[in-house]
Parts: structure tokens; C-alpha cells; sequence
């Protein structure tokens, strides 16, 4: 075959004409031979089996059938007729209708004979149907049997319209295995195809789209989805290794006197080993010549701000000033009191900036900042600002990542010539697989261990009509001295239904809660931030024991003698959600609870996500039900939506083969970092193609 012979434009094609080329074009995106013969089926209609009636159930999609119809009738309805004929099988009966095109069924219907019937089910009227079934006489089908399983193509409304139907689609791929002969190279080297037992490109490409049977197509979907998540890894590696070796970073050569003297006596706790071996991961990037660029993963309460304190610390003993950015003045406020705290006998100085600090102090702070003698500085977006200037910042700590974009990353990074050394610290726990495909360009460590001593939070679901019980239960742990968050969701679209909600709650929680015996605070997005503040500083003090509040408080406060999490409208939460409210509980000695209240009305998703909630307390196993529930263009969010998009594999479903992919491009890279082996030609091939057509770009941003 002509090596170019894939870059032919598809106006080329038999039976595609210009109208059919631009049609292609604009609709799916397909301009030459390369992309039709990757453009995949979604779906296939599996002909090769055979139900029968009595196995129909509610939620069976299409089935094929072999039985006779034995009776048909017309129904006279108020919208027009339609025609009904009862049909049999062996084990029940069932009934087949059609809206239109009577008269040609009535007449070449043969009645009491073997058809074999394919459709669509519904059940209506207690009975099954199937509306407009194709129908094929048995004999006939037996003679016909061609490819037992059709694929099904991605469309638009715009094709089928014009005459691009599935059909006419299938043919187009016959026609290019036609031209070609089905003569089409391997991307992957021979000896990677005879180490995972994989089939080659031609068989993989003919069984995909034209597959007789379902361990055929099975083979062929493996070795594709291996071959697109195998590249798309490569490339990750590479751009990480590439990065590597042209960002130079500041090295941290020495571990010096500040680290080793907080390590060795002002440590308030045993670190965990979680904890340890991170550390060590952060002083190896450090100490090399390269910038680091790490993820650092943790769940709620997993001790990560005593992680960058140590690593601030690295920075000041190397002569460098360090700085950590978090989402919200309530935690960046709060990581200035606790890190505060940790450091009172280090000679070293930290200050806080946010939106609301006052002038004076703001330009003591860009005055000592230029000057070299603020040390660590702590605050929100405001430390992005133009105005802010370090004499030498060396390290940047972004605290919850998951709500800067990666322009705001790149901003720390001009502040200086060389960029800082980067962390970025989650609770939000990403699967570690989808963290792979969409931060091939960060390192992660993760702190997959909690303190020692927590109890686990007890989650329960009630439903509203539950009430009167859960505020006794609120009564008795108020008695005991324990403190309670009451939180309701805020959605933009709906607030000020929202906001009606959580008016109605909070007089509705005042009258079983009457003061003086009882105080309650009540924060909420349409307070002015002074009164905010005033709220959260009575209840952080004790003053108040019930706290109502929106997820304003979601990544906010710490309070460990509050022991009690109420989220009302649970089913409004997303997974996540639910589970960064329930860490605001569980951090004193004592058993803590949270409590899901919902209505009776549930969906199967919001079901799922309650039970996951009860079932675990594990960041992890909560981010990967999400990750099934939602997909990872939702996780992301939106402006990251899309990052993943993949031809045939799926990063949640595929995930052991995307673990293979990773791993077999790690090694091919390890033995040969330039693939300058013979071997691995093809592997070179690829990889520039794919880097000529920025392919990389449609995966990640
Ligand atoms: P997060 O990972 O959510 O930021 P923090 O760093 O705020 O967690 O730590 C949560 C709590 O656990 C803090 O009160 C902290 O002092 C405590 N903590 C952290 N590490 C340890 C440890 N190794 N042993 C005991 N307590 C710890
Ligand atoms: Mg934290």
C-alpha cells in the first residue's frame, strides 16, 4: 500500500461525491481515509443471539426474536389507527404494531409462519411490544446471515436527513477496505503485539467495523483501546520528561537548620507513614535540578498542611521565600492561624493577605515581602496580584486546587525568571487513573492514611418525615456539650428558592431550639463578610451550638467539638460534595455523625450517591462512584470538560487496560528514553505523527 494512501482526502472515496466530502467534513469531522477508518462504531446490534418471549424483561432494549404472528387486527383511535397482530413463540406471546404502511403489511404478512422479528421493547398495558419491528422470514434469514453483529455509527440529525445513514456509512467502510485491500500498517511494535497476545492493526481495523462475532470484536476493541490509551501515555511521559529537562528549577540542596530543628522538636505529633514517605517524594524533586510540579492528594483530615509547612520550610533553609494560596479567606485565614501556631518558636516570619486586608498592613507586607524578611506569606487570589513582588519566591502551595485554572498556576509562575516549585494539594481526591491522563504533567504523591486514633464518622439517611427524631438526637448531643451544623444546598439557578429554604429551616430549627437555652448561627452568601465572620467566630468560640449555614462552610472551618453534620436536601449534593461537608465533623476525640435528610422521592443516582455516603467514609472509593456517576468531564468541571476525548477507550471503564497502557510506556521508555531501538521504529513513527497533528491537545489542556 501507498504509505500515503491514508492521507487521501475522502472525496476520493467511491460513492462519496463533494456533497457527501463537506457533509462528512463539517458533521463528524472526517476529511481523509486515516479518519474514517478510525471512525468507530458506538454501539452494535448483536444479532447472533435469540430471545424468547417468557425472558423479556421491562428494561430489555432491542431483541431479536423467532416466533409467527397469528392473528392481526386494527385499533380505531382518536389519533388515527394502527394495525396490532398477536405473535407467539413457544413460551408466551407478545404484540407487534404498526402506526403506518397497513396496507403493505396486510398483504405480505404471511400468517402462521417462522419469522425472525427484530425491534425495540416496550411494555404498555401489561403486555410487551415492539413498534415497527424489521421482520425477515426464517428461512430467509438463515440464508442471509452475513456479520452477526452490525455496528451502529455516531450520527447527527444533518446526516441521516441528507441520505448518511448507518447503512450508507457501513458501505463508505466497505469501499476503504476495498481501495486498500485491507492492507493497513501496525502501530505497535511486534513485540509488544506477542507479549500482551494482541491481534495486528488489519485484523483490529477489519473486526471493529465489520466483527462475526463478539469474541472477534472483543479482541479488536482491546487492542485498539490498548493502542490509543498506550500513545496517549507516551506522550505524557514524554511532555513530563521533556519538561524536566528544559524547566530548570531552584535546588534545594541543603536540609537545614529549620527543618531539622521543627523535626526533630517542635513536631506536635508522630508524623504517619503516609506523611513520611510524601515528604521524602517533595525533597527528591527538590533537590534535583528540575522544577517540581506535584499533586498532592489527601483526604479531609489527613494532616497535608503539616506536609507544607516542612516544605516550606526547606525553601526559607535554602534562602528562598515560599507562599500558600487557598480558594477562600475563611481558609487561608485559618491555615495562617494554624501554621501560626505550629512555628512560634522558628525565627521566622509569615503574614496573611486576602481581599480584605487593610491598606497600612497590606503595603507593610509588599514592602517586607520585596525586602526578603516575610518569609511565607498566606492568602487567597490576592497574592496573584501584579503588585505583589517576592525578593526570591521559591516554593508556591496551592491549597485546593480543584478551584484555580491552570492560567493561575501559570501566573505563579512568572514571578520570577525561574518558576517556584510547585505543590498542589487536593481533598478532592481524583481517581489516581483519571490524575494520570489529565496530569501527566503533574508528579502525585498521596497521603492515603488518616491520623491515628479518628473515629470514623457514622452516616446515616433520614427521611424528612424522620424530623422530629433527628432534633431530639440534636438535643442530646447539645446536652453532651457537642456542637451542630445544619447545611443546605445553594444552587445558583434555583437561589432564591434556595434562600427560602434556608429561611424557613432556620425559624423552623429557632422554635425547637428556643433561646436563651440555645444559640444558633446562621451563615449564608447574601451576608455582608463582616457578618459572616461574626457568625463563624461565635460558633469556632462556642457561643452558638447549632451553626445553619449554605455550603459556604464547605471548605471552611474547623471546629472539633463539633460532632454533628445535618445536610438537608442530601440529594441535591453531588458525591463530593456530601463528602467534603462530612469532613467538617470528625475532627475532635469524639464520635461524630453526619445525617442525609431527604424527601421520599429519590432518584436511582441519588440513591446511589446516599448509600455511597453511608457505605464509606473512603475519599477514594467515593471519587470513583462519582467518577461513574458523572463521567470525568463533569469531575473536572466544566471549563475542563472534554479534556478526555477518546476515540474508543473509556478512562472509567477501562481502567485496567489504561493501567497496562501506562506501564508498557513506561518501560519502552525506560530502556530506550529516545526510542532510537530498532524495535521500536513504529513507536517513533506514531508518536510524531500524533505530535504533528497536536493530537495531544484533545486530551489534555
Ligand atoms: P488536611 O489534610 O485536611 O489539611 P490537616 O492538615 O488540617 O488536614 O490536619 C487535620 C488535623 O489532624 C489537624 O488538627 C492536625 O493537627 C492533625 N494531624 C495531622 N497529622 C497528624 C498526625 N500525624 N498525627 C496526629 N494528628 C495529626
Ligand atoms: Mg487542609
Amino acid at each position: 500500500m501507498n504509505p500515503n494512501f491514508l492521507n487521501t482526502p475522502i472525496d476520493y472515496l467511491k460513492r462519496v461525491g463533494p456533497q457527501r466530502a463537506s457533509l462528512l467534513k463539517q458533521e463528524l469531522g472526517i476529511h481523509t481515509y486515516q479518519d474514517i477508518i478510525n471512525f468507530f462504531p458506538n454501539k452494535y446490534i448483536d444479532k447472533t443471539s435469540y430471545y424468547k418471549i417468557n425472558q423479556l424483561q421491562r428494561n430489555t432494549a432491542e431483541v431479536q426474536i423467532v416466533g409467527k404472528v397469528v392473528h392481526l387486527k386494527m385499533v380505531e383511535q382518536k389519533r388515527g389507527k394502527r394495525l396490532v397482530a398477536k405473535f407467539i413463540d413457544d413460551t408466551g406471546e407478545m404484540e407487534l404494531v404498526w402506526f403506518k404502511g397497513h396496507k403493505w403489511i396486510k398483504e405480505g404478512l404471511k400468517l402462521n409462519t417462522p419469522y425472525v422479528i427484530y425491534g425495540k421493547c416496550n411494555w404498555f398495558n401489561g403486555m410487551f411490544s415492539i413498534p415497527h419491528p424489521e421482520m425477515e422470514l426464517l428461512e430467509d434469514h438463515k440464508a442471509s446471515l452475513k456479520t452477526a453483529m452490525q455496528p451502529v455509527y455516531p450520527s447527527t440529525e444533518k446526516l441521516t436527513k441528507t441520505g448518511i445513514t448507518n447503512k450508507v456509512m457501513n458501505q463508505l467502510i466497505q469501499e476503504l477496505f476495498l481501495a486498500s485491500g485491507g492492507k493497513f500498517y501496525d502501530t505497535l511494535p511486534k513485540y509488544l503485539l506477542e507479549e500482551l497476545k494482541l491481534i495486528n492493526k488489519a485484523e483490529a481495523l477489519f473486526n471493529i467495523h465489520f466483527p462475526k462475532t463478539s469474541e472477534a470484536l472483543a479482541k479488536a476493541q482491546y487492542r485498539l483501546k490498548f493502542e490509543e490509551l498506550f500513545y496517549i501515555q507516551l506522550q505524557l511521559i514524554l511532555k513530563n520528561l521533556i519538561r524536566k529537562q528544559k524547566i530548570k528549577g531552584f535546588a534545594f540542596d541543603k536540609v537545614g537548620e529549620l527543618f531539622n530543628d521543627f523535626y526533630n522538636n517542635h513536631l506536635p505529633f508522630d508524623l504517619t507513614n503516609a506523611q513520611k514517605r510524601v515528604i521524602k517524594e517533595i525533597r527528591k524533586d527538590l533537590g534535583s535540578n528540575a522544577q517540581m510540579n506535584r499533586l498532592l492528594q489527601g483526604d479531609v483530615g489527613s494532616g497535608k498542611t503539616i506536609v507544607a509547612l516542612l516544605t516550606a520550610l526547606l525553601a526559607i533553609d535554602n534562602g528562598f521565600q515560599a507562599c500558600i494560596m487557598a480558594p477562600t479567606e475563611i481558609l487561608a485565614t485559618q491555615h495562617y492561624n494554624g501554621l501560626i501556631e505550629l512555628v512560634t518558636e522558628l525565627p521566622i516570619q509569615i503574614n496573611l493577605l486576602t481581599g480584605s486586608t487593610k491598606t497600612a498592613n497590606r503595603k507593610e507586607i509588599h514592602k517586607a515581602l520585596e525586602e526578603g524578611t516575610l518569609h511565607i506569606l498566606i492568602g487567597t487570589h490576592a497574592i496573584l496580584e501584579d503588585k505583589v513582588k517576592f525578593k526570591n519566591l521559591g516554593l508556591a502551595i496551592i491549597d485546593e486546587q480543584h478551584r484555580f485554572g491552570v492560567a493561575q498556576r501559570a501566573k505563579l509562575w512568572h514571578k520570577n525568571d525561574i518558576p517556584p516549585h510547585i505543590l498542589v494539594m487536593t481533598a478532592t481526591p481524583i481517581p489516581r487513573t483519571l490524575a494520570m491522563s489529565l496530569y501527566g504533567d503533574l508528579d502525585i504523591s498521596v497521603i492515603d492514611e488518616l491520623p491515628p486514633g479518628r473515629k470514623p464518622i457514622k452516616t446515616v439517611h433520614r427521611y424528612d418525615s424522620n424530623r422530629l427524631k433527628v432534633f431530639q438526637f440534636i438535643r442530646d448531643e447539645i446536652a453532651k456539650g457537642r456542637q451542630i451544623y445544619v447545611v443546605y444546598p445553594l444552587i445558583q439557578e434555583s437561589e432564591t428558592l434556595d434562600y427560602k429554604d434556608l429561611m424557613d429551616g432556620y425559624e423552623s430549627i429557632a422554635r425547637d431550639f428556643p433561646s436563651p437555652k440555645y444559640q444558633i448561627s446562621i451563615v449564608h452568601g447574601q451576608m455582608k463578610p463582616a457578618d459572616k465572620d461574626y457568625e463563624m467566630e461565635r460558633f469556632v468560640k462556642g457561643e452558638t451550638q447549632i451553626m445553619v449555614a449554605t455550603t459556604v462552610i464547605e471548605v471552611g472551618v474547623n471546629v472539633p467539638n463539633a460532632s454533628v453534620m445535618i445536610i438537608e436536601s442530601a440529594e441535591r449534593f453531588g458525591l463530593s460534595q456530601l463528602h467534603q461537608l462530612r469532613g467538617r465533623v470528625g475532627r475532635g476525640a469524639e464520635q461524630s455523625f453526619c445525617i442525609l435528610m431527604t424527601g421520599h422521592k429519590l432518584s436511582d443516582d441519588s440513591k446511589t450517591r446516599l448509600e455511597t455516603m453511608v457505605k464509606t467514609n473512603d475519599g477514594f472509593e467515593i471519587a470513583e462512584v462519582d467518577l461513574k456517576l458523572r463521567g470525568p468531564g463533569d469531575i473536572m468541571g466544566t471549563q475542563q470538560s472534554g479534556v478526555l476525548n477518546l476515540k474508543i477507550a473509556d478512562i472509567v471503564k477501562d481502567n485496567d487496560i489504561l493501567k497496562t497502557a501506562r506501564y508498557y510506556a513506561m518501560r519502552t521508555l525506560k530502556d530506550d528514553p529516545n526510542l532510537q531501538l530498532p524495535e521500536n521504529a513504529i513507536i517513533l513513527n506514531t508518536y510524531k505523527k500524533l505530535q504533528a497533528n497536536k493530537t495531544i491537545w484533545n486530551y489534555i489542556s
